[in-house]
């Protein structure tokens, strides 16, 4: 029903990718950090979350997940990935659908990522 590979990555640049503290740990173990300095490194206190993913800039999008490759459009972390990012989005996802749409009907398997890079 979707392809991630074929997208952009537009899930990656939610405003809030909230962790949980188990998802802390597994990147601390990921990167052979302590919890502490994880938490510190990769998370912020965002409203009542209190492990939000951090972000960084992103061309396309604004802002998007830390371990985003931006040129790439991949996840970087993949095996380490948060729990959130694994059960997203579930069935179907109204992004994929909206991308694909476009892209079937301007004809251009490339609409919007490559008008975005103009
Ligand atoms: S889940 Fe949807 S929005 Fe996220 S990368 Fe995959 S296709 Fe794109
Ligand atoms: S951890 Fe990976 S899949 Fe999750 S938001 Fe960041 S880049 Fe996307």
């Amino acid at each position: 029903m979707y392809n991630c590979a074929k997208c952009p990555g537009y899930c990656c640049s939610y405003p809030i990718i909230p962790l949980t503290k188990r998802d802390v740990e597994r990147l601390a173990k990921h990167f052979g950090l302590g919890f502490r300095e994880a938490r510190a490194k990769f998370t912020k206190v965002d409203g009542d979350e209190k492990y939000a993913m951090r972000r960084k800039a992103d061309v396309h999008f604004g802002r998007i997940c830390r371990f985003f490759d931006t040129e790439a459009r991949r996840c970087t972390i993949y095996k380490a990935r948060p729990t959130i990012c694994r059960e997203y989005p579930g069935g179907r996802c109204g992004y994929y659908d909206f991308l694909a749409s476009e892209r079937n009907s301007q004809e251009d398997p490339d609409h919007i990522a490559s008008t975005w890079n103009k």
